[in-house]
């Protein structure tokens, strides 16, 4: 089987007056053709700073990411703006991937203008048909983002990180803005999207309620690691790692019969800037013993795919 994208030993570290923050830490993981990866933990873990570096908008410390096998951390200028082509992207505000001075029309099409050559009525049948596959009406091309809500801005931010057929998307917080009512239709979009057309997704968010949907294979991350990972379906049913039942435990339910009051996990994460010699999440953990405060566990097999970094798992 081969990946679309291949991350391993991925860290970033970002030299501050204050220190060194740890905010990536040898991250490795696998998407497969078609799959989703979601990454789920709590603000400041290292999410954003690892998709950045997965689109090469920051540079990695060390590690490598393979794009259909291609590393991106050594490709040239050149090479990388090809292959930058087969990775949509879809961030938390749409006006960050919107100009508010374009049309719709503009916005959507500028990529297939930019490294398609397309012009005049060849682009905006193009631009028609991928507003389409997001929901959005053809008169929507001639008009400006700010005339859209936010959840129709969003979709034509997906419908514009769609038009170069990427193989894969990056969604950093892509539902985090929206009112849940209409988180769920984004969600159903892209699970659509995903089932006609193949995409792989990686998924990220700070709350495991959105990625219950989408997920095939669900990462958690703690302080720049990655502390469990496997299955999605096998996690939420049985999680090893103490700190994703926590998650599990505090996550909102986006179905509004079964929705639980929001409880935000409860402790604090130790800071990024050198972080505590053993496990970062003992001072939260009631299974914490005087070796997880001594000893940081490694991320190793359990069962099948299913990883943990834990020395007490449940
Ligand atoms: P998340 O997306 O999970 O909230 P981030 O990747 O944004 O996490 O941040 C991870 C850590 O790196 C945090 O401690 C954050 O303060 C720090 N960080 C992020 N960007 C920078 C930067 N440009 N310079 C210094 N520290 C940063
Ligand atoms: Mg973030």
């Amino acid at each position: 089987m081969t990946s679309v994208l291949s991350v391993s030993g991925l860290t970033k570290l970002y030299l501050i007056p204050a220190g060194v923050v740890h905010a990536v830490e040898d991250v490795a993981f696998e998407i497969e053709k078609g799959h989703s990866v979601a990454v789920v933990g709590e603000s400041g873990c290292g999410k954003s700073t690892l998709a950045m570096s997965i689109l090469q908008l920051v540079k990695p410390t060390r590690g490598e990411i393979r794009l259909n096998g291609a590393n991106l951390v050594t490709a040239s200028k050149r090479d990388l703006r090809v292959l930058r082509q087969q990775i949509g992207v879809v961030f938390q505000d749409p006006t960050s991937s919107l100009n508010p001075r374009l049309k719709v029309a503009e916005n959507v099409g500028e990529p297939l203008r930019v490294h398609r050559g397309l012009r005049g009525a060849e682009l905006r049948g193009r631009v028609r048909e991928v507003l389409d596959q997001v929901g959005m009406p053809p008169d929507a091309m001639d008009r400006f983002p700010h005339q859209f809500s936010g959840g129709q801005r969003q979709r034509i931010a997906i419908a514009r990180a769609l038009t170069l057929n990427p193989d894969l998307i990056v969604l950093d917080e892509p539902t985090s803005a929206l009112d849940v009512s209409v988180q769920a239709q984004v969600l159903n979009l892209l699970q659509d999207l995903k089932e006609q057309r193949g995409i792989s997704y990686l998924y990220i968010s700070h709350s495991l309620a959105t990625v219950e949907y989408l997920a095939d294979l669900l990462i958690v991350m703690y302080l720049g690691r990655i502390v469990e990972s496997g299955d999605a379906d096998r996690i939420f049913a049985s999680p090893k790692h103490p700190y994703t039942r926590l998650l599990i435990d505090s996550a909102p339910s986006l179905d509004p019969n079964a929705r639980r009051l929001m409880r935000p996990p409860e402790g604090e994460i130790p800071s990024p800037i050198n972080p505590p010699a053993g496990c970062p999440f003992a001072a939260r953990c009631e299974r914490a013993s005087d070796r997880c405060r001594s000893a940081n566990p490694e991320l190793h097999i359990t069962e099948q795919d299913h990883k943990v970094a834990c020395f007490h798992p449940i």
